[in-house]
């Protein structure tokens, strides 16, 4: 769009040579340059990509962290709660009379304990029963501690583990009767299922986020084609219109606030630099057309009175001097206009009554309003205070009642009005004339438009007073506007600053 709107004003500076300049070479640069940058699509899939990893993977640390932490505390727990069914069951096995246990249950209870990794000693005071499941199954209980370390290690490598023992106190009746030592892998240890249920957690978690980056990134491929389509048609639409070929439309729908203003900004200004071609092709045929009718008439009357067909009378040479001086007007509006618009314009400011110039102009516009019989109507305070280049503001009073006279129809109205609204001072000219068709508003202030051409040049018009006025306008600081409805009338807004 840069790249258009950068060769649009190289084109529009050179209007005034007919020439267009166009910057291949930096043109192709930028391209060159754009190929080396990643496209948009590969930058936003990489990092919807990324991102969506970066997520699952930091979810699925905390999660496993959380798992891991979660066994760790159940796996304690249950410890608790085994051994201290272990000195339950082992107090129960007391035999009041003989203050001793009963064997049997020991290796019951032994037997159940060793099958969940509890190496039981059970010892009374005076040792008179000394039961050691270590000394009766030495092997199984080897081979239990040593299955309980695989275990722990196969999921955290780095386990700090070892066998652990506790001492507790036998009772009955709140006397010690004994005490019992359990002896396991710990601090603490999985058996064969947590273990097992920990490894399945862990492959849904990581068939889970496998799942996940998959759905992102086809989401991602997905948005992203929602996104660069229409930019990608865009682009496409702004190479034609640097390739000269104004007027291309972009077609796609948009899907975002921002792809639709994009998509009807690079629209509106393929329209508009279609109009500024056209307008461009009209001024050539224009400017040619304005020269050469005098230049015609001029030619014809001087060969007729060179070969002697006509007499060189008074009037036939003052009808030649019209033509001159219609073409020496022509060429000084046209110089005027590249003299404002080439920013060579010094105002000589000073502060001056509106009203007193308003009365000189409407003085002078009294014989052509009365060949039409409209009113001229005067709405101006006296004093009416304006600060600006009198001459020149003067200039834009008479190109504007000039209009408003030329195209309005009998009997018609032309009102001139001053108005002080905040810091501003506002000039109106308001008439009753056939007013400007819409779309024919946003180009009125360019030079040589014309909203209809045969009606212009009936009047006589080159299209090129409004822009004058506006450059004057302008270089006041001041802005200009119209309001126009067809066969109601117009109004012309001179705003300008108060000081
Ligand atoms: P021109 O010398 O052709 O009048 P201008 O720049 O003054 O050139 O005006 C441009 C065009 O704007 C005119 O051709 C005319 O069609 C239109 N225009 C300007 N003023 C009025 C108006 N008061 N009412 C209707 N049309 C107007």
């Amino acid at each position: 769009i840069a790249e258009a709107h950068g060769i649009s004003s190289l084109y529009m500076a050179s209007d005034t040579s007919f020439s267009p300049r166009y910057d291949s070479s930096r043109v192709r640069s930028r391209l060159e340059w754009s190929c080396i940058m990643h496209t948009l699509k590969s930058k936003i899939i990489v990092t919807f990509t990324s991102v969506s990893l970066l997520i699952i993977v930091s979810l699925s640390i905390l999660f496993n962290f959380s798992i891991d932490n979660i066994f760790k505390q159940y796996a304690f727990e249950q410890q608790k709660k085994q051994i201290e069914e272990i000195i339950i069951q082992v107090n129960e096995q007391y035999l009041e009379g003989t203050g001793l246990y009963d064997i049997d249950g020991l290796e019951v209870i032994g037997n159940a304990a060793l099958q969940n990794g509890i190496i039981v000693h059970v010892q009374t005071i005076n040792k008179e029963i000394d039961w050691d499941i270590s000394r009766h199954k030495a092997e199984e209980c080897k081979i239990v501690l040593q299955h309980a370390e695989r275990n722990m290690h196969s999921r955290y490598p780095n386990f700090q583990g070892s066998y652990t023992e506790k001492r507790y106190d036998l009772t009955y009746n709140d006397n010690v009767t004994g005490y019992l030592t359990v002896g396991y892998y710990g601090p603490y240890s999985l058996d064969d299922n947590e273990l097992m249920l920990i490894n399945t957690l862990n492959r849904s978690l990581i068939g889970l986020g496998v799942i996940f980056l998959f759905i992102a990134i086809v989401l991602g491929v997905l948005i992203t084609k929602n996104i660069t389509t229409p930019i990608t048609s865009v682009i496409q639409t702004s190479k034609k219109i640097a390739a000269g070929d104004y007027g291309t439309q972009t077609q796609e729908s948009p899907n975002t606030k921002e792809t639709a203003e994009l998509i009807a900004s690079v629209n509106a200004m393929s329209l508009a630099l279609e109009k500024k071609e056209q307008q461009k092709k009209y001024i050539t045929a224009d400017v040619a057309h304005e020269l050469r009718t005098p230049l015609n008439n001029l030619q014809s009357q001087m060969e007729a009175m060179i070969d002697k067909v006509w007499e060189p009378t008074t009037e036939r040479l003052q009808s030649c001097y019209d033509e001159i001086l219609r073409l020496i007007r022509i060429v000084l509006q046209l110089q005027e206009l590249n003299r404002l618009e080439s920013n060579f314009l010094q105002l000589e400011k000073s502060k001056f009554d509106f009203s007193e110039l308003c009365e000189s102009i409407l003085y002078n516009f009294e014989i052509k309003a009365k060949q039409k019989d409209i009113r001229l109507i005067n709405q101006l305070p006296a004093p009416a205070p304006v600060y600006g280049d009198l001459q020149c503001l003067k200039q834009c009073m008479v190109n504007l009642m000039s209009n408003a006279i030329k195209y309005t129809g009998r009997e018609g109205t032309v009102i001139i009005r001053y108005q002080q609204v905040n810091n501003r001072i506002l000039l109106q000219i308001q008439d009753t004339g056939e007013g400007i068709p819409n779309e024919d508003l946003p180009y009125l202030f360019e030079r040589f438009y014309r909203v209809d051409i045969s009606r212009s040049q009936k009047t006589g018009g080159m299209g090129i007073g409004l822009s004058i006025t506006k450059a004057i306008v302008e270089a006041h600081g001041g802005t200009i506007s119209v309001e126009s409805h067809v066969n109601i009338g117009s109004t012309f807004t001179i705003s300008l600053p108060k000081e």
